[in-house]
């Protein structure tokens, strides 16, 4: 541990949080949430039983009821204020990450100003739910189409970045006057229940907000089951979400899916390869590589690979991993023993298939999750590793000869969320951004997922959308009234 390594406080008690009630021991199971960095226990999740989501849903739906009057000047101070209570509280939320994702506390603190700031731009935006009116077929008649609350919201929340993927859904769904049920992860559940702590202190009314936590299994069928439940959003693997979006579809309710990613980033031979590896290594290893939009598959036009396959290689073999407590600490471990075994599958899978390593590609010690910055080059098509996404701290190069070749190989995959391209060239850059198929683009930028731009994939990476105007629509329905 350096001078400046923080201590963190101790993880934040678990439990039941419904109708505005912590519910916590009563005979319910319990399992156990672990610290990646080291595989200790942290601390003891109670399970939600059937009782408690029954009464969660009674809950929600009486409190919609009463969330949906409230005006929209009012739920939005209430969830400016919860903000305000987060901003101070913020150290005990970034420790809660540190501990249970394991990220270095400078990425838990950006997580938490990217929450605040999703957070904040939805308050603003419940005052900007506006109908319109089109002319009426009667005299003296009004024809208004209104935007109305959809109603009581499931929603379901990973491990990986969990404040933000917790708050910016919250937020959204308050904002539009839905109350909502959430199951965060079952690996991440503290840091969730410290934002729901905060809305309740900032005078968030019993049961609209409910939290609970357990069988992730149980808890979706017995809510998405639910008359009660009117809406589900999902972010997480895209299997479970196919699994929730069969559950929705026989009660016929909208869903927002967030799925899996597989970003490719084509780097042409007229790019600015210092800014553009100066932007790819950190964006490749941010929160361990454990992003639905991190760059994943790096195709390299001939005249620069060599280049930048080495000086990629160099600066990834630098990075510090450790403890994210530890202030040296660049790379915290990965998450869970999942995605170490992962890891193991893919790297051992791109090798046998004649992939070259240039770094990393091992386990660090023998306790915890801990993974090696890792660089695979030459990586042929076939390889595991560029089919199924990777979730972890490993970069996979390939060379490409001619543009057309490379965009065909980036939407060879049923991924389409994230997507990237480096180029001088505007003309380059313009094709490359229509032809790329994938919710979200950059170019000559890995920067996304600000509140006020859309989140969101196309093809098995889901469908709908988080942040902008649409994270919003998301949880408003449309009313047509005739006034004759
Ligand atoms: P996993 O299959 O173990 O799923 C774990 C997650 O899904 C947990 O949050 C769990 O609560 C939830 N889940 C599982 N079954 C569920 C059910 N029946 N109902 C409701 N929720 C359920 O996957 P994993 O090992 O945690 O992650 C692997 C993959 O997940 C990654 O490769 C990545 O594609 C994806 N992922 C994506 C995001 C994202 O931001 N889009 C976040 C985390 C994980």
């Amino acid at each position: 541990m350096t001078a400046q390594a923080h201590t963190p406080r101790a993880y934040t008690p678990l439990y039941q949080w419904i109708d505005g009630q912590k519910l916590a021991g009563e005979g319910r199971d319990t399992s156990p949430v672990l610290n990646p960095f080291d595989g200790s226990v942290i601390g003891e999740m109670p399970h939600a039983t059937v009782a408690d989501l029954e009464a969660a849903l009674d809950s929600s739906d009486r409190a919609f009821k009463l969330w949906r009057a409230v005006p929209a000047w009012e739920r939005s101070a209430i969830i400016l204020k919860a903000v305000a209570l987060l901003r101070e509280r913020s150290q005990a939320l970034a420790d809660a990450l540190t501990l249970e994702v394991g990220k270095p506390q400078f990425e838990a603190h950006m997580e938490i100003g990217l929450t605040l700031d999703s957070m904040t731009w939805c308050a603003e935006e419940a005052k900007r739910i506006y109908g319109r009116t089109v002319e009426s077929r009667s005299p003296h008649g009004r024809a208004i189409i209104s935007r109305e609350p959809v109603g009581p919201v499931a929603a379901f929340s990973p491990w990986n970045v969990p404040a933000l993927l917790t708050g910016r859904k919250i937020a959204a769904a308050l904002a539009a006057g839905c109350s909502m049920i959430l199951k965060p992860s079952e690996e991440t559940p503290g840091s969730c229940l410290l934002i729901a702590e905060a809305f309740a202190d900032a005078g968030l009314p019993a049961g609209v907000l409910n939290v609970v936590i357990g069988d992730p299994d149980l808890i979706s069928r017995t809510l998405i089951g639910s008359k009660i439940i009117r809406k589900v959003s999902f972010t997480g693997p895209t299997p479970v979400g196919k699994h929730l979006a069969v559950l929705a579809a026989q009660r016929v309710i909208p869903v927002t899916m967030e799925l899996g990613g597989h970003a490719p980033v084509i780097v042409c031979d007229d790019a600015d390869i210092a800014a553009t590896l100066a932007g790819s290594v950190p964006n490749k290893y941010f929160n361990a590589g454990q992003s639905c939009i991190a760059p994943t598959r790096f195709y390299l036009q001939d005249a620069i690979y060599d280049q930048f396959v080495e000086q990629f290689t160099a600066a990834a073999s630098t990075i510090v991993v450790g403890s994210g407590f530890d202030a040296a600490t660049q790379m915290g471990p990965l998450a869970n023993a999942r995605r170490l075994e992962a890891m193991e599958r893919h790297v051992n899978d791109a090798v046998a298939r004649g992939a070259a390593l240039t770094t990393g590609g091992h386990r660090i010690g023998n306790r915890g999750f801990l993974w090696q910055p890792t660089v695979l080059a030459d990586v042929p098509e076939d390889a595991l590793i560029m089919n199924d996404e990777p979730f972890g701290p490993v970069a996979v190069m390939a060379r490409f000869s001619d543009i057309d070749e490379a965009i065909a190989r980036a939407n060879r995959l049923e991924f389409g969320l994230g997507g990237y391209a480096f180029t001088r060239s505007t003309a380059r850059a313009a094709k490359l951004a229509d032809s790329i198929e994938a919710g979200m683009v950059g170019i000559n930028t890995f920067a996304m997922g600000m509140p006020e731009a859309p989140f969101g994939g196309v093809k098995q990476s889901g469908y709908g959308s988080e942040n902008g105007t649409e994270g919003i629509d998301a949880y408003l329905v449309t009313k047509f009234a005739n006034y004759g």
